[in-house]
């Protein structure tokens, strides 16, 4: 899976709708202290399904909503859209909007869709929240120090088996 496009409006520091085309290859983002490099990151995570608000560094999941500064007043919502193409080439474009209030809702290509579906689009393309791929600052001493099971899970996610734990637990469950 390849990330091709990335539109952010309303999104932590993200206030003004901002676009990014991302191209082949390794991606490094740069830029002064406080400019938004995490945030970039976490929004990458979070339109792929992040459900825990401390690794969004935030107390709850609204907190990802822009909330406001001296001189502009919060958002209402916080949206995220990230064009993607998959392993056999398909193009699909996911979005993730939460409203403050209203929680957060999914659409893939236009399409509502529920957020074990999102799951499962990133879970098996081997990538998704929390991809060994996306490595943000301190994320390199949390693999060494690892311990060995946990190692396994970032393995099985990065060998693109991870989708399979989901799978199999979705068809335990019914
Ligand atoms: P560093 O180089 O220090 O790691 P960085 O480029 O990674 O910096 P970020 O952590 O991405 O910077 O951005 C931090 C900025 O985002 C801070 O100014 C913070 O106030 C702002 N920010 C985070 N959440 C929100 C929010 N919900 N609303 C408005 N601004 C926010
Ligand atoms: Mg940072």
């Amino acid at each position: 899976m390849r990330i091709r496009r990335l539109k952010l409006s309303g999104f932590k520091s993200f206030v003004e709708p901002a676009e990014l085309r991302i191209d082949p290859g390794l991606t490094g983002v740069v830029g002064p202290n406080g400019c938004g490099k995490s945030n970039l990151l976490e929004a990458i995570r979070w339109v792929m399904g992040e459900s825990s608000p401390k690794s969004m560094r935030g107390g709850g999941m609204e907190d990802v909503i822009f909330a406001g500064t001296a001189s502009r007043p919060p958002r209402a919502f916080a949206e995220v859209v990230i064009q993607v193409q998959t392993a056999d080439a398909e193009d699909l474009e996911v979005v993730r909007r939460i409203e403050r209030g209203a929680g957060s809702a999914y659409r893939v290509n236009g399409r509502d869709v529920r957020a074990k579906d999102v799951a499962l689009i990133f879970a098996d393309a081997a990538t998704g929240a929390h991809s060994p791929a996306l490595v943000s600052q301190g994320r390199i001493a949390a693999v060494i120090a690892a311990k060995p099971a946990e190692r396994r899970a970032m393995l099985e996610e990065a060998a693109g088996i991870a989708g399979l734990h989901v799978r199999r637990k979705d068809a335990e469950t019914k």
